[in-house]
C-alpha cells in the first residue's frame, strides 16, 4: 500500500479529523487516538515516506526536522522529560505505514520498551 492510501494520508488530506497540535510546510502533528500516556503525540511528514527504510540522503532535512518539532511540542505540552519513538517495519510493530515520530510523555517510562 502506497503511504499516501494510509489513515495518516487522510488525516494529512482532510479527509478525516485529527486533534492537531502543530502545523507547517513539512509536517502535521497531533495527538495519537490510542495514547499510551498522558502525553501521546504523532508528528508525520507530508512526504509520504513509509519508514526510515524509505529514506533517503536528500531527507535529511526533513529528518532533523521532525525531531525538532518532536521536541517543540514537548515543551508545547510542559513535559521535561519524553521518549521519542519511531517503529520501522511490522517486526517492529509499525502499524500505519506513513512514517510518524512518536511523542511519548507525563509519565515514567519503562526500559527496554517491548
Ligand atoms: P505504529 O504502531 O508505530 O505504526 O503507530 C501507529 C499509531 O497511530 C498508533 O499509536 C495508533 O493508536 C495511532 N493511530 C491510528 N489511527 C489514528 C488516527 O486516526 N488518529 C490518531 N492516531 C491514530
Amino acid at each position: 500500500m502506497a503511504s499516501s492510501d494510509t489513515i495518516f494520508g487522510r488525516i494529512l488530506r482532510g479527509e478525516i479529523p485529527c486533534d492537531q497540535v502543530h502545523a507547517d510546510d513539512r509536517c502535521l502533528a497531533f495527538r495519537d487516538v490510542a495514547p499510551q500516556a498522558p502525553v501521546h503525540i504523532l508528528i508525520i511528514p507530508r512526504e509520504p515516506l513509509e519508514n526510515l527504510l524509505d529514506a533517503e540522503p536528500g531527507h535529511a532535512e526533513l529528518l532533523g526536522h521532525l525531531l525538532l518539532v518532536a521536541a517543540r511540542v514537548a515543551r508545547q505540552e510542559g513535559l521535561e522529560g519524553f521518549r521519542t519513538v519511531i517503529n520501522s517495519g511490522a517486526e517492529a510493530g509499525q502499524t500505519v505505514f506513513h512514517l510518524h515520530v512518536h511523542v511519548i510523555g507525563g509519565r515514567p517510562l519503562a526500559w527496554p520498551p517491548g
